[in-house]
């Protein structure tokens, strides 16, 4: 059976568009450059992860921090060199390198049919002070896919690509997703005169880059020209480490809503002015706060809320505060939810209103939509990782990722492995060499399940 699935592509090799089992078996027996067994069953790996282990470390040197993690943020020096040394890796693994106009960088493998491209990578910038896993893993874990299929000797029928998206965080020019935003055609011109702190552009990084900032917009990818976009990368939180599964199966990006919100009072002497006529817009303000906790919390799911600061005026030890300002923001995968909370909250601070004495204002700040993984891509990871004897969990994405502005134009899905502590954008972040194998061994056999399903007549 194993050697009847070897060495050819999948259509041939497995035969069996109708029998979604058999396909999966088949992968699970496919043996090329097996390194380890891994799962609750004997399906050997396909990955090698002391290859990715080895390439993993040799990209964290660029940037180190004393702390042992990575300040290598996009458009900077040690982005550059990093991108060199992952453009070395890409043409090792036979991938034809292309760089976009916004600095995201492609490797092509050719598929055997004309078909749309499957797609499939990460981002290699970090915040200020990050960890060694964001971003790295997805990207790396992808090349390794292409190394473990070159190993093989697969063919895919779909082209397959890796891509490199830039300036994923944003530390650098306040702008994150900045490569997935301009291919999805979200981000245009409109950018490239923001300057950094030392005065230089977007548009000076770019030629730094060796891009010609004019055509920025050729970046766009059309629609259709993807027939999906999966991208492996850390959980950035607590649940898969804290239930001890090795797979999550991202359901979507989840969107988020901002307000910025003035509480009104009246700044008066803190001695002379009896209680009952006071105009207390911090105490009010206090009442919000906890306000926006309870309606979250009052929700079943995962939802969130948070008020993330507040600016007291005057602010003086013997002075009733007469103005407060703070933000709200709540962030979920279904907008209609954050929806539902913002209404509630905002009865809650009417009420506040009242029994303060004082007037609230809020105005919208921001206001992003959820992106919602492909089904086909989900299941397409749920049966991979059964196919290794992993446990999955469904789970957000509660951090931003740039699959969610490839959402726009392709079908998207993202496979996550265990945060260590859910611990992210620090030097601590963590996620074990084998729970990294897991991730690029699913991501490779996700790759061959949608070569196998997608775009079938
Ligand atoms: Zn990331």
């Amino acid at each position: 059976m194993a050697e009847g699935c070897q060495g050819r592509t999948m259509r041939n090799k497995c035969g069996a568009r109708s029998l979604l089992a058999l396909a999966i078996l088949c992968i699970g027996l496919i043996s090329a450059q097996s390194s380890l067994a891994q799962g609750t069953g004997s399906a050997k790996f396909h990955v090698d992860s002391q290859r990715l282990q080895g390439n993993l470390e040799k990209l964290s040197e660029f940037g180190r921090n004393p702390e042992g993690g990575v300040t290598r943020m996009g458009y900077s020096e040690t982005d550059m060199a990093a991108r060199e040394y992952v453009m070395g890796l890409m043409k090792n693994a036979g991938l034809e390198v292309r760089i976009d106009p916004a600095g995201n960088i492609f490797g092509r493998r050719a598929g055997t049919d004309k078909l749309p491209i499957l797609l499939f990578g990460s981002h290699i910038d970090s915040v200020m002070h990050g960890g060694n896993y964001d971003g790295d893993v997805g990207s790396l874990g992808a090349i390794e896919v292409i190394r473990a299929l070159n190993n093989g000797s697969v063919k895919t029928r779909h082209p397959l690509e890796v891509v490199i998206w830039t300036n994923e965080e944003g530390n650098h020019f306040g702008l994150g997703t900045l490569g997935s935003g301009v291919a999805a055609g979200l981000l245009g011109p409109e950018i490239l005169g923001r300057k950094d702190e030392q005065g230089l552009t977007i548009a000076d990084w770019l030629r730094r880059y060796g891009q010609d900032p004019a055509h920025l917009t050729d970046a766009r990818i059309p629609k259709g020209a993807l027939a999906g976009f999966v991208e492996l990368h850390i959980e950035q939180g607590p649940n898969l480490d804290e239930g001890k599964i090795p797979i999550g199966v991202v359901q979507g990006i989840v969107g988020l809503k901002r307000w910025k919100c003035v509480v009104t009072g009246f700044a008066n002497h803190a001695g002379t002015t009896p209680m009952n006529r006071r105009k207390d817009a911090l105490a009010a303000a206090s009442k919000d706060v906890l306000a926006v906790r309870e309606v979250v919390r009052a929700e079943t799911g995962r939802q969130v809320g948070t008020v993330g600061y507040m600016k007291v005026e005057p602010g003086a030890i013997n002075v009733i505060p007469g103005h407060v300002e703070f933000p709200v923001e709540m962030r979920d995968l279904d907008a209609a939810k954050i929806g539902r909370m913002w209404e509630q909250v905002q009865e809650r601070f009417k009420q506040t209103d009242k029994e303060e004495n004082v007037a609230t204002e809020c105005t919208p700040l921001d206001d992003v939509d959820p992106a919602r993984s492909d089904a086909a891509i989900q299941n397409a990871i749920r049966d991979a990782a059964k196919s290794l004897g992993f446990a999955t969990m469904d789970l957000p994405s509660a951090a931003v990722q740039d699959s969610q502005q490839i959402a726009k134009i392709a079908p998207m899905g993202m496979i996550f492995v265990p945060s260590r502590d859910g611990i992210s954008h620090s030097p601590k972040e963590f996620t074990s060499w084998q729970d990294v194998a897991n991730g690029a061994e699913v991501l490779y056999r996700v790759i061959l399940l949608l070569d196998e399903r997608l775009n079938r007549n």
